[in-house]
């Protein structure tokens, strides 16, 4: 089995100052944390502290934007385009985060377009799909998660610099966490789905990590399910715990 490199993620959503900024990521340069051959850590601070966060963060470590727009920049008041990010070096965004999807009416095929819009520029890619509360209870969970992703699949030929972030939307920023044989079973049921609708070799490489609620204590347990390959972290991310998610790569 080819080896998917643990993958971290932290998204700090639309919280902080510039002053919380230089304490997290203090805290994070004073960690002693496995190497990066063992875990990829990335950290999603809001855009305007991107290069404050990226100008002071330890090397081994690297930054999200925590949203794009769709295509080229130009006359889209308020947005910030794929090439910024990369005429300011920031490798990685996050894209179809539900937040968005539920408050900004960001669509599938929408969120599928930017995600083949920044992939076209290099930057990766954090794709995040989920049900919602009432899709679970209505048992379709994966008919869900396998549109979400198959809408992205029409759109993207290469999964290299793809991320699989899964969210339970009833998880996230709740306190409510799937249990490690509900994230497991779903990760396993998308990585089938891969690997029939896209093909074997991309549902081997690609990480689906897991997100809703991931804090220092249920981290190790997660982790330590076959098909979690990782975390995007929300409010725990904020926190000195973040280190301990991050050290639950081992
Ligand atoms: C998120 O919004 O990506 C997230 C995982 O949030 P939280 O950890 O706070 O549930």
């Amino acid at each position: 089995m080819a080896a998917r490199k643990f993958f971290v993620g932290g998204n700090w959503k639309c919280n902080g100052t510039g002053e919380d900024v230089k304490k997290i990521v203090t805290v994070l340069n004073e960690a002693e944390v496995p190497s990066e051959d063992v875990v990829e850590v990335v950290v999603s601070p809001p855009f305007v502290f991107l290069p404050q966060v990226k100008g002071l963060l330890r090397p081994d470590f690297s930054v999200a934007a925590q949203n794009c727009w769709v295509r080229k920049g130009g006359a889209f008041t308020g947005e910030i385009s794929a090439e910024m990010l990369v005429n300011l070096q920031v490798p990685w965004v996050i894209l179809g985060h539900s937040e968005r999807r539920a408050l900004m009416g960001e669509s599938s095929d929408f969120v599928a377009d930017k995600i083949a819009y920044a992939l076209s520029q290099g930057i990766k890619v954090i794709a995040c799909i989920g049900e919602t509360l009432e899709q679970r209870e209505a048992g379709t969970t994966m008919e869900v998660v396998a549109a979400q992703t198959k809408a992205i699949a029409e759109k993207i030929s290469d999964w290299t610099n793809v991320v699989l972030a899964y969210e339970p939307v009833w998880a996230i920023g709740t306190g409510k966490v799937a249990t490690p044989a509900q994230a497991q079973e779903v990760h396993d049921g998308l990585r089938k789905w891969l690997v029939t609708n896209v093909s074997p070799a991309v549902a081997e490489s690609t990480r689906i990590i897991y997100r809703g609620s991931v804090n220092g204590a249920n981290c190790k347990e997660l982790a330590a399910k076959p098909d979690v390959d990782g975390f995007l972290v929300g409010g725990a991310s904020l926190k000195p715990e973040f280190v301990d998610i991050i050290k639950s790569a081992t």
